[in-house]
């Protein structure tokens, strides 16, 4: 985009994001929704396959994990809800029809506070509802001819499909929001919401209107991506599009496109007169709800802190720095080990607990992947608890201790019997370091010329000495004094 162009123009986005939740089941049968690693069409039941004469039930997990979504999201929860039949004809919808919700969603309204590089910007939602995922169809070209497989063990499962308001103007603020969103699922533990893994999917909404114009102009909706990235650079692309056919006086014309990855481009796919009337109607199969206010408040209670929250609390409550609270609130597990470490080495102790977390223990998390977190490890929260407190108290060196982490990581041995175990504890006892010292004295004549000489820093050689010789265990502050002593007194 050329400045010339980017005053010009304001770009509006609006995201429709699928997510699927982590049931027990499906929406509406009992098969097992887990069904990632299983044979094809191994996870269906007469239901899911869409048999005639059988009758849904509602999956009252989903709904909960909808409600707790939408009250984390600041929504309007209202007292009735019902399912719709949405029709369509297409090899993917087993009934013909989806069971979705139309004009009574679990949730409407809402609001999701996101950081755009430093700066807090607010998303306003539209609505929330519940309603199924399709079958799978998986395209193969096998050289001869093309041909569709399907594999419905998808096809039943809870997507969870939220809608905000044409609310963003970047496509970094569509990023951040996508980041966000995934995280408060996260902590809910209602979903994974992977993109890669299809378990979030997004459709973003781009239009452009000269600057200062209160109507919205005509909007494209680009589906396709499969990562934040993805969704990031298809935005761009379609405003760098829109840009130069306004710029050249051309019709944005209301359709629908496709991202493709490896040109980083969208594609027109279908124009909005194609576009079908999915005759809506009240699902006969199922009751409407009534979302009693006891139930929204049991919920509410059920909420745990979110990011947000606690990203402003790990600085107030434990002095720690906007990046590091960022890191450790980054994950619910995560944040829930810093705090569970900082109750075991003492609440004096958070920041160096803290300093551990994004220090040695995020270097041996990044060696297994971007992924990583602590309990994909043999260390818990209480190795580094125990480390810390053991390192404050001087039962062991800096050195030691990052070598004992080490060895926790290796073994999942907990600190104090790595320590007694390998004999790591640092060696205090003044005796045993005057020993050294003197030898070290005896053996280093030119070391000792020199600081008698005034190089004070030949001191430090002789620490050192003394250090390798008791393995990194002499406490360095009595070393050094023991020296000094020895030397100054034969000085004298
Ligand atoms: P449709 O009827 O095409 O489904 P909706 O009004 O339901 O459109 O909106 C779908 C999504 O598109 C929402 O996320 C909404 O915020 C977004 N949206 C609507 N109008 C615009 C526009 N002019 N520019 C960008 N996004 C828009
Ligand atoms: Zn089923
Ligand atoms: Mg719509």
């Amino acid at each position: 985009m050329t400045t010339q162009t980017a005053t010009k123009y304001e770009a509006v986005i609006g995201l429709e994001v699928h997510i699927q939740l982590n049931t027990h089941s499906k929406m509406f049968c009992g098969c097992d929704r887990q069904y990632f690693d299983a044979e094809p069409n191994s996870h269906v039941c007469a239901v899911c396959l869409g048999m005639p004469g059988m009758l849904p039930v509602i999956n009252q997990e989903a709904v909960t994990s909808t409600l707790l979504a939408g009250l984390a999201l600041g929504c309007d929860i209202p007292a009735y809800a019902k399912f719709d039949r949405k029709n369509y004809p297409y090899p993917d919808l087993m009934k013909g029809y989806q069971i979705s919700q139309f004009d009574q969603p679990f949730c409407l309204n809402g609001v999701l506070e996101i950081d755009v590089e430093g700066e807090r910007r607010l998303v306003h939602l539209e609505r929330i509802h519940l309603e199924e995922d399709t079958a799978r169809l998986l395209h193969r070209d096998n050289g001869i001819e093309t041909y569709s497989l399907l594999d419905v063990n998808r096809a039943g499962s809870p997507l969870m499909e939220l809608v905000t308001k044409p609310d963003m103007h970047t496509a970094l603020e569509a990023h951040a929001f996508l980041r966000t969103l995934r995280q408060v699922m996260r902590y809910l533990r209602i979903a994974d919401a992977d993109m890669d893994k299809g378990g979030m999917r997004c459709d973003a909404n781009v239009s452009l209107r000269p600057i200062g114009q209160e109507e919205l102009g005509r909007k494209v909706e680009v589906k396709n991506m499969n990562s934040f990235r993805s969704v990031q650079r298809a935005i761009e692309f379609e405003i760098e599009r829109q840009t130069k056919m306004l710029d050249a006086g051309e019709r944005i014309v209301q359709e629908t496109r496709g991202y493709v990855d490896a040109t980083g481009e969208t594609v027109s796919q279908r124009s909005k007169e194609e576009a079908s009337d999915y005759r809506y109607f009240p699902e006969p199969d199922l009751p409407p709800l009534h979302i009693a206010p006891e139930t929204i408040e049991a919920l509410r209670a059920k909420l745990p802190e979110l990011p947000a929250a606690r990203l402003d609390r790990f600085q107030s409550q434990y002095g720690l720095s906007a990046a590091e609270a960022r890191i450790l609130s980054d994950s619910r597990s995560d944040g829930d080990a810093f705090e569970e470490a900082v109750g075991i080495a003492g609440a004096e102790h958070a920041k160096t607990v803290a300093h551990w977390f994004t220090g040695d223990v995020a270097k041996h998390l990044n060696t297994l992947g971007a992924e990583a977190e602590l309990s994909d490890t043999k260390v818990t929260a209480r190795h580094i608890g125990e480390l810390v407190r053991l390192a404050a108290s001087n039962a062991v060196t800096a050195a030691t201790a990052k070598e004992v982490l080490d060895v926790a990581f290796e073994t999942g041995e907990l600190p104090e019997a790595i320590v007694d175990a390998r004999g790591l504890r640092q060696v205090t006892d003044a005796g045993a370091i005057d020993e050294v010292a003197q030898k070290a004295i005896a053996a280093n004549p030119k070391a000792v010329e020199d600081y008698r000489a005034g190089k004070q820093a030949a001191i430090g050689f002789l620490v050192g000495q003394v250090m390798r010789e008791m393995k990194g265990r002499a406490d360095a502050n009595t070393a050094t004094e023991t020296l000094r002593r020895h030397l100054d007194a034969a000085t004298g």
